[in-house]
């Protein structure tokens, strides 16, 4: 089965010192995902960017610090993870990939059905990303070693929802 490699909110607002959502493990994982980037590159395997990228008035900023907003150096995607020419971006505004983006038909136009779920926030956006993607027939991985949560409570709590209710594999 194809498959993907999904880089989720890998970006300056999550990742810098100082950054609005800095998530506290973001910089241990980035390695991580290092590693998988290279592998999927030099596989020729699909690379997909899920960005965060909010209008400056986004209602999700009355639940979480103002982040990500479109066009601003928080939106980029970091230097050490850096897309190449044939990696592809999609962007979104809610938890989940899926959710009014073109993500599901660009995963179906290149055949894939196996997605390699990587990145931040693992009980927030990696974890409703990978339920819409199951209830759309993907098979998911996430590699627990490349997401981060803000706490490890929320870490245990997001592989154990991951695994036991979606039954997605975490490796
Ligand atoms: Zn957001």
């Amino acid at each position: 089965m194809k498959q993907a490699l999904i880089i989720v909110d890998m970006l300056n607002d999550f990742f810098l010192e100082n950054a609005p959502l800095r998530v506290p493990g973001a910089t241990k994982i980035v390695p991580n995902i290092k590693r998988r980037l290279d592998k999927a590159r030099g596989r020729g395997e699909p690379v997909i960017y899920l960005c965060d990228s909010h209008h400056p008035n986004d209602s999700e900023f009355q639940v979480w610090p103002v982040h990500a907003v479109a066009g601003t150096p928080g939106a980029q995607i970091i230097d050490q993870l850096r897309p190449s020419k044939e990696s592809m971006i999609v962007k979104k505004t809610r938890y989940s990939g899926f959710y009014q983006t073109d993500l599901d038909a660009l995963l179906q136009g290149l055949g894939v059905g196996r997605l390699v779920l990587t990145g931040v926030v693992t009980n927030i956006c990696i974890l409703y990303t990978a339920a819409d993607a199951v209830m759309r027939g993907y098979e998911v991985l996430v590699p627990q070693d490349c997401v981060a949560a803000l706490s490890d409570e929320d870490q245990k709590f997001a592989l154990k929802q991951l695994t036991e209710v979606l039954k997605v594999k975490v490796i």
